[in-house]
C-alpha cells in the first residue's frame, strides 16, 4: 500500500497523527474505511420519479453499511458526512487523505436519461469514460460542486497537488480489484447493469493514494430501482454485499499499513 501522506493543512488547526507504532509493542490500528454518501444539504442529488432524494438514500445506506462493518470488528469506519449537509467533492477527497483512509467508497443512486435502465454498477477513475452513459453520469456527478458557490475552487495547494498528481499504479490496481469484488458480491444478490464494472473521470475518485470506487446502488430514474432503494431491507441487502466486497478486498491485501 502507499506511504502515509502528510497531513494537509486544513481549516484552522493541524490534525495530529499518532506516533509510529513500534514492532512488538502495539498492534496497528484497524484499517480505516471511508464511506462517502453522495450529495447532501442544498444538493439533493438525483430526484426519483416519486420524489425520493438520492442524498437521503445515500446517507441511509452509508449508515447501514457503517453499522455492518463495525459489527464485523475489522475496521474503523468514517463517513464523509453524518448529516444532511453539503460537502464539496474535493473536500471529500481531502478528508479521506487527511484521515489516512485505506479505502474510499462513494455511494450513490443517480439518474440516467434512459429511465428503463436499472441495476447497480461500480465505477473507478479513468481520464476516458468506458462508455457514453458513464461519461454523462460523471459530468452530472462532477457538477454537484455547482451548488458550492465560488469558494469551491479555492482549495489548498496541497489538495491541488493531490488532485493533479497521477494516480499511482497500485492505487489503480487496488481500485480495480475493489470494483471487481463489489460486482462479484452483487452478482448473486443485486441486479446489475450490463457491463457493471465501468470507469470515468469522477472528481470524487481522484485520490492519488487511496483505492477508490463509486457504487451506483441503482438509479433514481428507474421506478423499480427507486422503490427498492426506499426499502430498508433492500438497502441492507445491497450494503451487506458491499461489506462482503470490502472483506474480500482486505483479505487479498493482507493489510499491514499503519493507517494513522
Ligand atoms: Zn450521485
Amino acid at each position: 500500500m502507499g506511504a502515509v501522506v502528510p497531513a494537509l493543512a486544513h481549516g484552522h488547526h493541524t490534525r495530529h497523527r499518532p506516533s509510529p507504532h513500534l514492532p512488538g509493542q502495539v498492534l496497528p490500528p484497524p484499517p480505516l474505511v471511508m464511506l462517502d454518501p453522495g450529495h447532501g444539504g442544498k444538493d439533493p442529488g438525483a430526484i426519483g420519479i416519486t420524489g425520493t432524494y438520492e442524498k437521503h438514500i445515500a446517507i441511509a445506506a452509508a449508515v447501514e453499511l457503517r453499522q455492518q462493518l463495525l459489527a464485523g470488528g475489522r475496521y474503523r469506519v468514517c463517513l464523509s458526512r453524518d448529516d444532511d449537509i453539503f460537502i464539496p467533492l474535493e473536500d471529500r477527497v481531502a478528508t479521506a487523505q487527511d484521515k489516512g483512509a485505506a479505502l474510499f467508497v462513494s455511494m450513490h443512486a443517480d439518474a440516467l436519461h434512459d429511465t428503463a435502465v436499472r441495476g447497480a454498477s461500480v465505477y473507478t477513475l479513468s481520464e476516458t469514460a468506458s462508455d457514453a452513459q458513464t461519461a454523462s453520469l460523471a459530468r452530472s456527478e462532477n457538477s454537484a460542486d455547482r451548488y458550492g458557490g465560488p469558494h469551491v475552487h479555492s482549495v489548498s495547494p496541497a489538495v491541488q497537488r493531490i488532485l493533479a498528481s497521477l494516480v499511482r499504479q497500485e492505487t489503480r490496481a487496488g481500485s480495480a480489484r475493489m470494483a471487481r469484488n463489489v460486482v462479484d458480491a452483487f452478482r448473486p444478490r443485486v441486479r446489475l447493469l450490463d457491463n457493471p464494472d465501468r470507469h470515468a473521470a469522477f472528481v470524487v475518485l481522484k485520490s492519488a493514494d487511496i483505492p477508490s470506487v463509486l457504487v451506483e446502488m441503482g438509479f433514481m430514474s428507474n421506478r423499480r430501482d427507486e422503490a427498492a432503494l426506499r426499502q430498508a431491507g433492500h438497502r441492507a441487502m445491497v450494503t451487506g454485499a458491499m461489506a462482503r466486497a470490502i472483506d474480500s478486498y482486505f483479505d487479498s491485501t493482507g493489510f499491514t499499513r499503519l493507517a494513522g
